[in-house]
């Protein structure tokens, strides 16, 4: 739903029509984003123009219970919305529960994480399309609830894409890479920057293709799939961050879902 209204507004032909009937109440989905009317949301985030007229790109937060948020003139309900659930058994607890030493490693590259996605730079192209990371499907959905023995972990806030070790990733949009390092959970892992609050994450490469700083067209390969940091096997963990929410990264691109 949110992808059409945004693609109806990209479309010239309805944009006129769309214009004057942003309504100001709207009620949307855990972990979506939301096209609002610039002026009236008086939030610095990601824009664009169309027909001269500025609109705001908003990530929904994840939620588990309705909200709502008020932002400018809008009143916008987030609803729960249920991605599915996953439940494994693992024997050795000692893989279950990272020594001290890693999670206090784990935690001060997720604050660093955290504090990178807060960034306002310039935006780097004035619009909101993305090709997909990896030529590839989709093995793991967004917002899955997992249960390791029984008891909930944080849900799954990124898309899992199949890749064989050494498949290539392209920057699905203009950007600057502003991480290109190693971490205990993500392994090899590249953020970049669009501008606006706009980041993309990718995690557990094999090797980087880009530095810290580079820029990068869309298209660019900026590394190769892997299998370092916490995983079981080789693929793509892909993040979005956008006003510094995690939001679905399935609504950006057509990518089917594997058949196995
Ligand atoms: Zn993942």
């Amino acid at each position: 739903m949110k992808k059409l209204i945004l693609l109806c507004i990209l479309l010239s032909s309805c944009a006129s029509k769309l214009e004057d009937d942003l309504p100001l109440n709207l009620v949307a989905d855990s972990s979506a984003f939301i096209v609002l009317d610039f002026n009236k949301a008086n939030y610095n985030g990601y824009a664009f123009t169309k027909n001269k007229k500025k609109y705001l790109i908003y990530g929904l937060p994840y939620v588990e219970e309705e909200k709502t948020l008020y932002i400018g003139e809008y009143n916008i309900k987030v609803k729960p919305k249920f991605f599915g659930e996953s439940y494994i058994e693992i024997a050795d607890t000692n893989l279950v529960t990272p020594k001290l030493s890693d999670q206090e490693r784990a935690s001060a590259e997720y604050l660093k994480v955290k504090k990178i996605v807060k960034k306002q730079s310039n935006q780097v192209v004035n619009d909101f399309d993305f090709i997909p990371p990896i030529d590839s499907v989709i093995t793991s959905p967004f917002g899955k609830r997992r249960f390791i023995n029984g008891n909930p972990r944080s849900p799954h806030m990124a898309l899992d894409l199949r890749g064989a070790v050494g498949k290539e990733i392209f920057a699905p949009m203009a950007g600057k890479v502003v991480m290109a390092e190693e971490h205990f959970y993500g392994g090899n892992k590249i953020i970049l920057d669009h501008g606006g609050g706009l980041f993309t994450a990718y995690s557990h490469l094999n090797k980087f293709n880009v530095e810290e700083g580079e820029s990068v067209e869309q298209g660019a390969i900026i590394g190769f799939v892997g299998m370092t940091g916490r995983v079981t096997g080789p693929h793509l963990h892909w993040e979005v961050y956008l006003n510094q929410e995690r939001i679905n990264p399935e609504l950006l691109v057509d990518l089917e879902y594997a058949q196995d």
